[in-house]
């Protein structure tokens, strides 16, 4: 059990435990938690080696949390088994020039299923640590994959509610249909007729509103967060990381202590950020490659220090990526600057949308894809090696052509593969060939299987013939109105 302490990413004398800050899921003065210190990883890698999926993740979760022993294998045991259609439950796959780490054999075939396939069980297992007997009110914003990873956490699950917003008009129909089908009593799903960022801020503005939660918890509920502004979501994504890095030692790619490069599609800076950490916990990473879409807010960023939300919102065929406020990335200044600065700076960006720091991080660059780029990088990699990438898992391997050419690196390059193609079927399907315009993107699906020889998941064959349960949609500025009509 870890005694580490979290901290607030604007205050410093902001103080929890790790159960009351997955329980919490925000901060009171709305920064996020953040460990004081980032642990050590204790093992030396020839031993982590040694491992399954599982054990590795013990080793890295037990540094962070302040669960038992016993619970925390509950936790993991719980989260990581047949759920996931591989027992690897993260393949690292070496295709051309990269390796790329499947971080969607779960039930969602999304990478969200990583974590949020454990975060119930961290909810659960923190809320008995801290003798809360209330229900616990999970609320979500969503662009896409979180929502529906975290309804299938926590459908079912006893004394949780959950209730899922997602852009109306914002996500693949696959996507859009894995959601409004979900069953389980306690389930919600709203569409909201805004973007990704509304329904953010709005979930955020709830957390940090003092009158509605006394309301609630007078009413026998607490709120919290299954976005990545959750430290429990962030935590098991560190997992992979090592996971990744000991499969393509395995594989010959690189020696033990070597230096590694990850190349990651960013939207919120969660999935990205879980890799920083483990590099600052000791594994040795040559170089991240944050790579954005269109809304290439963190592109930007990463060249000139600014960073700036005052631009168009573009609808892309990589959803999950379309953001423009990426929360973690408040995680990393504040690790680097100090709270002080990093308060002025949201402060900043809460007025003016923008603020402008100097970048001291050299290991963290931005590339960007345009949706032409994306389109490019799926058909040319699947005619010269047969694999089919995702819409964001291209814009990843586009930004790391991109990086290459740039920097001449020669190391080895793990792409970070968040999403299946069936996810995205119409858009990829579009982008081997323009001829499957007009085609229906469920009957795509056959053609994407007999094309890439990988099988139709399980979890979505059919998925179109199924029921819709859940039809609420909401305006973006009720969403309040909405949650406390619902539990009323
Ligand atoms: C959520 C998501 C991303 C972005 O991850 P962040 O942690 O938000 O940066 C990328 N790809 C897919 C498929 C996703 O679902």
């Amino acid at each position: 059990m870890a005694n580490l302490t979290y901290m607030g990413t604007r205050d410093a004398s902001i103080r929890a435990t790790a159960s009351q800050a997955i329980l919490r899921g925000i901060c009171p003065d709305g920064g996020l938690y953040i460990p004081e210190v980032i642990p050590t990883m204790e093992k030396s890698l020839a031993e982590l080696s040694k491992l399954s999926y599982q054990e590795l993740a013990y080793e890295v979760l037990r540094l962070f949390l302040d669960f038992t022993e016993e619970e925390l294998k509950a936790c993991i045991d719980g989260a990581y088994d047949d759920k996931f259609d591989t027992i690897e439950i993260a393949p690292v796959v070496q295709k051309g020039d990269a390796f790329f780490l499947e971080l969607f054999h779960g039930k969602t075939l999304a990478f969200k299923d990583m974590a949020l396939s454990i975060l119930p069980y961290f909810m659960k297992t923190a809320a008995k640590r801290e003798g809360i007997e209330k229900e616990i009110v999970i609320l979500t914003a969503t662009s896409g994959d979180t929502g529906k990873a975290a309804l299938e956490g926590f459908a079912g699950v006893e004394g949780t509610k959950i209730i899922v917003f997602f852009p109306e008009d914002g996500v693949s129909p696959v996507q859009k249909l894995q959601m409004t089908t979900q069953e389980g009593e306690n389930t919600c799903v709203v569409g909201i007729l805004g973007n990704f960022d509304d329904a953010q801020s709005a979930v955020k503005s709830i957390f940090t509103d003092k009158a509605l939660a006394e309301e609630l918890e007078k009413k026998g509920f607490l709120f919290s967060s299954a976005n990545s502004i959750n430290i429990g979501r962030l935590v098991p994504q560190i997992v992979y990381y090592f996971h990744a890095y000991l499969e393509a030692v395995k594989q010959g790619a690189l020696k033990m202590g070597d230096e590694l490069n990850f190349t990651v599609p960013t939207g919120n800076f969660g999935d990205i950020l879980a890799g920083w950490y483990a590099m600052k916990m000791g594994l040795p990473v040559g170089h991240f490659v944050c790579a954005s879409n269109d809304n290439k807010v963190l592109y930007d960023f990463f060249r000139t220090g600014t960073y700036d939300r005052n631009r168009e919102f573009r609808v892309t065929v990589s959803p999950s990526m379309d953001i423009l406020i990426s929360s973690n990335l408040e995680r990393l200044l504040s690790h680097i600057a100090g709270q002080d600065a990093t308060k002025e700076d949201m402060e900043k960006l809460g007025k003016d949308g923008k603020y402008s720091v100097t970048i001291t991080e050299k290991k963290i660059s931005g590339e960007f894809a345009t949706e032409e780029e994306t389109y490019g990088a799926i058909k040319r990699f699947f005619e010269k090696t047969g694999y089919v990438m995702d819409t964001h898992t291209a814009v990843a391997y586009a930004a790391y052509q991109k990086y290459k050419e740039e920097s001449k690196d020669t190391r080895p390059m793990v792409i970070v593969s968040t999403a299946s193609p069936y996810k995205f079927t119409k858009d990829v399907m579009m982008a081997l060939d323009k001829k499957y315009e007009q085609e229906d993107a469920f009957a795509l699906m056959d053609v994407l299987e007999k094309i890439s020889s990988v099988a139709i998941p399980e979890p979505i064959r059919g998925i179109e013939h199924r029921t819709i349960l859940h039809k609420n949609v909401c305006d973006r500025d009720k969403i309040k109105d909405f949650v406390k009509g619902y539990l009323a």
